[in-house]
């Protein structure tokens, strides 16, 4: 599959990037710390709902159900158009969940969907 990086916004575990990290990234990207947006609390684009035990799948998966409800509020929108003009395309998001599910997935899902639908009403 080939992936058009400098379009897409991706996300990775900000542990695996930091400088002088140990581990090769898991995920097999190579890119410098200082180009990774930090979307863990407290910055606005933070999970507002606590996950307490990363281990947890089904706490995991619930605290991100919540995390979508949340994200895709109506009273949301001015956060997702602020995440439109912070994340530019080729944007990379730092949490601290890859390999496992994260809400940057949802921010960067909706970025995604966002900019390859342009014309799409349902946001307007
Ligand atoms: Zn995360």
């Amino acid at each position: 599959m080939i992936l058009r990086t400098n379009s897409i916004v991706r996300v990775v575990n900000l542990n695996d990037h930091r400088p002088g990290a140990y581990n090769e990234p898991e995920d097999g990207i190579n890119i410098p710390y200082f180009r990774i947006w930090n979307v863990t609390r407290p910055n606005i684009f933070g999970n507002p709902f606590v996950l307490r035990d990363a281990e947890n799948d089904a706490e995991r998966a619930h605290v991100l159900m919540l995390f979508a409800e949340y994200w895709y509020d109506e009273k949301q929108r001015p956060l997702r158009n602020r995440a439109l003009m912070n994340f530019p395309p080729g944007s990379v998001l730092g949490c601290v969940c890859k390999p496992k599910e994260c809400h940057a997935d949802i921010i960067a899902g909706y970025l995604n969907w966002r900019r390859q639908n342009p014309g799409d009403i349902w946001e307007e």
